[in-house]
């Protein structure tokens, strides 16, 4: 029966993507991790399927729906244990803004491979310097006849080794300082005077994280997306949806981490009933499991106005419902690991890692502070101290 929340499609969706990632599962993404190398089946089989581009349209090969279908796939690969982080950027954020702003060339160049899997793109628009206010990025693009030269710095960028090129935001030279004007370009992996260099972090993930040097790319005129004048609203059309992306991670994420420890709870005696009995095990789960629940909530609401384009409702909501998905993703995790009392500091039972794992929903794409700041001015009126 077809739900208010959720259509039959969404159902049967969840339930093709839940078998996918239950035969790769844990297991399989902590072998790729261990090997040192990105999880390369699983993808590709996910592309096969149509997965990878649920959101992109018909004509390009994607599967005609939106950011509501994409958000399940990550939620129920999550859940499974075994995420695909590059869906936050590849088809969701890249693969939008090019369908919404890219010209039919772009397009065609493009899409297709985004939604089948066989192309891959990052998107790069943190720096050192700007961090949290993006009003500060300082990579800029200059004009040389009709290429143009980029020049500036990134950092924390997602699978930049495994990507075909990176959709970097920028700006160009005559609106290098005051308010954000954004424009993006899409810069080939192996572009000349385009470096990166690993970071060294502590997350258990099979994607790395990289900063990049840009010095003086030269790219041709068609490597801009957009117009350089269309400013904010071309940049948010491909944030907001990494918003309810990244809402969708941290949801998947939560509910594998509590799955695991029900199963153990339910098992484990030390007394005479198993320790799920005792309330103060099982209602910190509940609490989790509802927290979710909420957070969900909010990411439906979000993708249903998203694709439903209004980008205004959408934003709010998605800031929402990536601050909700956040701190639940944390809280479960965090509960989680605390049920497996010391197993829960295994590597056997691989919960531990995940501690460092979910926080990544609470700073990025956008912290827990500055949702607070975006819902207490824009939603709430209230005045700005920065
Ligand atoms: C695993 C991972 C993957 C990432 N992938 C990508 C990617 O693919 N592409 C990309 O472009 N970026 C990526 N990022 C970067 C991410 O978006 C940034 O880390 C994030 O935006 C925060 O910026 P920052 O790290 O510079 O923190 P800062 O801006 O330095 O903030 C530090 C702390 O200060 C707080 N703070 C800052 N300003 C305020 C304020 N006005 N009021 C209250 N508190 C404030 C923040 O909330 C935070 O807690 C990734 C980050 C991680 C960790």
């Amino acid at each position: 029966m077809t739900s208010v929340i959720e259509s039959d499609e969404h159902k049967a969706l969840r339930e093709a993507v839940s078998a996918l990632g239950k035969r790769y599962g844990r297991d399989y993404i902590l072998r790729t991790i261990a090997e040192g190398r990105p999880p390369t089946e699983l993808w590709a089989d996910a592309g096969k399927l149509g997965y990878l581009g649920v959101n992109l349209p018909e004509e390009y090969g994607g599967g005609g729906g939106g950011v509501a279908e994409l958000s399940i796939v990550l939620e129920e690969l999550g859940a499974a244990g075994s995420p695909l982080l590059m869906l936050v950027v590849s088809p969701a954020i890249c693969g939008t803004v090019i369908s919404r702003f890219g010209t039919e060339e772009q397009k065609r160049a493009w899409l297709p491979g985004l939604a089948d899997g066989t192309r891959l793109m990052a998107f790069g628009i943190t720096e050192p310097d700007a961090g949290s206010n993006s009003h500060r990025i300082t990579t800029t693009a200059r004009k040389d006849g009709a290429d143009w030269l980029l020049t500036g710095r990134k950092v924390f960028i997602s699978g930049v080794d495994i990507a075909d090129a990176v959709l970097i935001v920028g700006r160009t030279e005559d609106a290098r300082t005051g308010r954000l004007k954004p424009c993006l370009f899409i810069v080939p992996r192996d572009a000349e005077g385009f470096s990166r260099r690993q970071i060294d972090m502590e997350l258990n993930a099979a994607e790395k994280q990289f900063e990049l040097v840009l010095d003086d790319v030269r790219l041709p005129a068609d490597a801009l997306v957009g117009d350089e004048d269309a400013g904010l609203l071309q940049l948010f059309a491909g944030l907001n949806p990494e918003r309810i992306m990244t809402a969708a991670f941290a949801i998947g994420m939560g509910r594998y981490a509590l799955s695991r420890a029900l199963e153990y709870a339910r098992d484990r005696t030390v007394w005479k009933a198993p320790i799920g009995a005792h309330q103060a095990i099982a209602h910190p789960l509940a609490q989790a499991h509802i927290d979710l629940e909420l957070a969900r909530l909010m990411m439906q609401k979000a993708a249903h106005l998203y694709d439903a384009g209004d980008d205004i409702g959408a934003g709010e909501a998605a800031n929402m419902a990536k601050y909700a998905a956040g701190e639940a993703c944390v809280r479960a995790v965090d509960q989680a690991v605390h049920t497996l009392g010391g197993n829960g500091l295994t590597r056997e039972f691989g919960l531990a890692s995940l501690i460092t794992a979910a926080r990544v929903a609470r700073i990025a794409p956008v912290s827990r502070e500055m949702i607070l700041n975006y819902v207490s001015h824009q939603s709430l009126g209230l005045p700005k101290s920065y």
